[in-house]
């Protein structure tokens, strides 16, 4: 048996998570759940160096094995913003309509073929002897000119994923369509390759 903390408390993600590792014996707990307080300030600036932090964090309070992830937006017209700001684009940490109403103003004029973005999520897995190993997953496509779709999260409105024909947002195809090729789902499937690899 393993339980794994995730340094998370979104629900969301846990249940991703689980579905993605789901290796014989393993549990999984949110922070919540585990009893644990744990909010390290992530003032790294790339996606694997904030969830370096989280799991560090998680794991100096637990001592057993946990699992953190960062995750954003890079827009290729704006330098790769808002990156590890993704969240707090807009200056309030979450408020995903402002984030997207702000992505919009900062694109405006610019054509179809220079809105290039990518998702990207890392991942980063401590076990309970502090070996870590880190996973990266991306989706690309491109920023639409208005969100369309009431599904998933964030900027998921505005992202045309090139997959799917390049003609959907990721929040007008369901949940398990998005994650089969999503960010998180293609860092989740590295992580598991890598986690098996190494196991006995
Ligand atoms: P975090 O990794 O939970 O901190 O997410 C950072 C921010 O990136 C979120 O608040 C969203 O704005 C954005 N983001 C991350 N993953 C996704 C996604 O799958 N869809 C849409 N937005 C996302």
């Amino acid at each position: 048996m393993k339980n794994v903390v995730i340094a998370s408390n979104n629900a969301h993600k846990v249940s991703e998570i689980e579905s993605a590792l789901d290796f014989e014996g393993w549990t999984f707990q949110t922070l919540r759940e585990a009893g644990v307080d744990s909010d390290p300030e992530e003032d790294a600036d790339t996606f694997v160096g904030n969830a370096r932090i989280k799991a560090r964090a998680a794991h100096a309070i637990t001592g057993g094995a946990v699992l953190a992830d960062d995750s954003g937006l890079e827009v290729d017209a704006l330098d790769g913003a808002p990156g590890v700001l993704s969240a707090r684009y807009a200056g309030t940490h979450g408020d995903d309509a402002a984030n997207n109403a702000k992505l919009l103003r900062e694109l405006s004029g610019v054509p179809d073929e220079a809105r290039t973005a990518r998702f990207v999520c890392a991942l980063v897995f401590i076990d309970e002897d502090g070996t870590e190993t880190t996973a990266r997953g991306t989706i690309e496509g491109r920023i639409g000119h208005e969100p369309a779709g009431e599904n998933g999260f964030g900027y998921d409105p505005l992202f045309v994923p090139d997959v799917f024909g390049g003609k959907v947002t990721l929040a007008q195809v369901p949940a398990s369509e998005k994650n089969a090729v999503s960010h998180r789902g293609n860092a989740l499937r590295a992580l598991r390759e890598k986690i098996q690899a190494t196991a006995h």
